[in-house]
């Protein structure tokens, strides 16, 4: 379904604040570069979500809700409706004793400088993972040895309903890469709340220089990818059977199983989400047949592709 002109003014009007443009590549917002273009694309601020929520209930118009696009792979041709990006807009920190709230687009490099610069402990593990924090709230993120669910007090959210809740993260089912906000499509985080411990500030950036320098040695930074494109499988890393299955820098089109890391599938340039799917269900397809692992994946696919 079109959105039709009168909506799109229509949603111009509650857009007071935040940026509203439409027929958006989506490419311009993955960190994969892929994806064709969405409807109508906004960045709110976090007083404009309910409206824009409401009155999208109210005509139908579908919602996908977007942080920094670093886990996602967009079909090519685009998303129907409206991406709701919760991004700059909603994207304050703020310290209070060993708290941080902080809005859901806040990234979290963002966070993290502010708990290190406020001499908090807990979130290093998180420096380096380049999503927003609604998005690792959603994904569960984490790293070298932390995830949110060790630091997370609370999360405000709005329902499908059109209602805002704080839950306790304890509420949230946070389990790897897996949060109960995932479940509830429709659903937008807002804000969040981390908990942390008084540290040593010096040793707070050691650590985090620590593992930057860990990413930058092990990872494919260099070209455009969601990171680990699959989950880790239960007694195993998705890498080692990729790997084992003879498909290190094995490529598609212009997709190709990194030659640094096989966790990564990386996009050479110019890579369509039909090569990366494409590649995905190849290396399941192989990874199944040479170690009998079913291999699930880690990037959510949003919108059409084909
Ligand atoms: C180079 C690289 C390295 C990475 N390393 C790691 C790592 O070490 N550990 C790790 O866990 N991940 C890693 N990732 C993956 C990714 O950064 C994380 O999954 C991150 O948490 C996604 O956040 P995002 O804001 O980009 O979310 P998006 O990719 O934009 O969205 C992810 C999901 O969350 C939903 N979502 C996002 N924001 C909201 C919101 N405010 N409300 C409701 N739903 C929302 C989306 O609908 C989607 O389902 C890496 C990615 C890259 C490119």
């Amino acid at each position: 379904m079109e959105v039709t002109i009168a909506q799109i003014d229509n949603l111009k009007a509650i857009m007071t604040t935040g940026s509203f443009v439409t027929k958006e590549p989506m490419a311009r917002h993955t960190t994969f570069r892929v994806g064709g273009e969405a409807d109508v694309f906004v960045e709110p601020t976090k007083e404009e979500v309910p409206a824009i929520i409401e009155y999208c209930r109210k005509e139908e118009i579908p919602v996908t809700v977007i942080g920094n696009g670093s886990n996602l792979l967009v079909g090519d041709k685009g998303i129907r409706g409206m991406v709701l990006c919760i991004g700059k807009g909603m994207s304050d920190v703020t310290v209070e004793g060993d708290v941080i709230t902080a809005g859901a687009g806040a990234l979290l490099s963002k966070v993290a400088a502010a708990a290190r610069d406020a001499s908090l402990t807990g979130m290093e593990f998180a420096a380096g993972i380049p999503g927003s924090l609604g998005g690792a709230v959603v994904m569960n993120a984490g790293a070298y040895g932390g995830e949110m669910k060790d630091i997370l007090l609370d999360v405000t959210y709005l329902t499908a309903e059109g209602e805002i809740v704080t839950v306790p993260a304890t509420e949230l089912d946070l389990s790897y890469r897996h949060s109960a906000i995932m479940d509830m499509p429709g659903s937008v985080v807002l804000e969040a709340r981390i908990r942390l411990e008084k540290g040593d500030k010096e040793a707070i950036q050691a650590k985090m220089s620590e593992l930057a320098a860990k990413r930058v040695e092990k990872q494919p930074l260099n070209f455009p990818s969601a990171g680990s494109t699959f989950k880790r499988p239960e007694g195993y890393f998705a890498g080692k059977l990729i790997e084992d299955a003879g498909l290190r820098g094995f490529t598609m089109g212009h997709a190709q199983v990194s030659e640094k890391h096989c966790g990564f599938v990386v996009n050479l340039g110019g890579a369509t989400a039909a090569e990366i799917r494409s590649l995905m269900e190849e290396v399941t397809k192989r990874v199944r047949e040479n170690s009998g692992v079913e291999l699930v994946p880690e990037v959510r696919f949003v919108g059409e592709f084909e």
